[in-house]
């Protein structure tokens, strides 16, 4: 189906485009902004949504790109899953989000998807809101008094609902460093290059054989992206031994409420969040190859 009209405008700062936002917002229209487009033009074509103005923030070179803030990385809301997934700051630094942007999707999805789009679209499904949580991101938000820095635990609210409001932009990520630790993204799909029916994000600092410190995030576990605290607390101090981590992947449902739908029902969902956090573990720890049983 072809969108409903509307009126679009392509502002080259930030400043315009959330100029344009409350100009358009305070005269009663509908505004939505437009990044990569993959989710929201979807969503125009089925006429779900009806805006009459498009904010389309692909102008803005402020927003595009990784840099390294000291002790966290910087990455624009307009950098792309590709450009995310091929960053050797990424990679050095925050691992996890490598691992997880690499199962995002297909290759055409990537190149025009955005890490700060896919992260305002809060899809419960959606793969890097679990890797962001679990590596402890935030989010800093422009609007019209200036800019504020939301902590992931604030940021999603509920499915497809976040901290940012109607008249604000999210322009950065902040992702906190974690220098030599371990990553690994464990998604569990029915076709290959959909949305997981579970995922499990898991990053470990080794201590020798001993798991240091862990951050494990679940992905369509709940309405929003979750973090495993039971299993993280469990991990630290043990062994990164497949007895030891399948014992504390055993809490990874713990305190979830998972969706049903026509992939699976809630006991299948929290069932596989165990298998796929023990799986995801082992592999974070660079013990490939070991299978957790389900
Ligand atoms: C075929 C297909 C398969 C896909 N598979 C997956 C998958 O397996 N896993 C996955 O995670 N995702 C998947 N996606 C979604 C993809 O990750 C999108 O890139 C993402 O959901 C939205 O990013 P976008 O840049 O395209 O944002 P858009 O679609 O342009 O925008 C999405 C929403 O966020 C808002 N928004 C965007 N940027 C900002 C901003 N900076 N500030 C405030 N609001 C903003 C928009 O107004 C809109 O409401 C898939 C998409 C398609 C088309």
């Amino acid at each position: 189906m072809i969108p409903a009209a509307f009126e679009y405008v392509a502002p080259t700062t930030v400043e315009e485009a959330l100029q344009a936002l409350a100009e358009h917002g305070a005269a009663g229209d509908d505004v939505k902004i437009l990044a990569g487009g993959q989710s929201l033009l979807p969503v125009l074509r089925m006429r779900l949504n009806a805006p009459e103005w498009v904010v389309d923030l692909s102008r803005i070179p402020s927003l595009r790109g990784v840099r390294d803030g000291g002790d966290h990385l910087v990455i624009g809301a307009m950098t792309t899953h590709d450009a995310v997934g091929h960053d050797p700051l990424v990679h050095e630094h925050a691992l996890l989000l490598t691992k997880a942007v690499t199962h995002l999707a297909d290759a055409q999805v990537r190149h025009r998807g955005t890490f700060g789009g896919a992260l305002a679209h809060a899809d419960p499904a959606g793969d890097v809101g679990a890797p962001a949580l679990a590596l402890d991101a935030s989010f800093v938000i422009a609007g019209p008094g200036g800019s504020r820095t939301v902590p992931a635990g604030e940021f999603f609210v509920d499915i497809f609902e976040t901290a940012i409001g109607e008249d604000e932009i999210l322009t950065e990520v902040h992702i906190p460093k974690h220098t030599g630790w371990g990553a690994h993204y464990e998604k569990f799909v029915r076709v290959a290059h959909q949305w997981p029916i579970v995922a499990v994000a898991a990053s470990v600092r080794l201590d020798g054989d001993t798991i240091a410190e862990a951050r494990v995030g679940l992905t369509n576990m709940g309405s929003t992206p979750l973090r495993a605290t039971a299993v993280e607390e469990a991990l630290v101090g043990r062994p990164a031994t497949e007895d030891a981590v399948r014992e504390a992947a055993a809490h990874a449902a713990d305190g979830a409420n998972p969706p049903t739908d026509l992939n699976g029902g809630a006991d299948y969902r929290r069932h596989l969040a165990t298998v796929l956090t023990g799986r995801a573990v082992l592999a974070a720890a660079g013990r490939n190859g070991t299978r957790v049983p389900g």
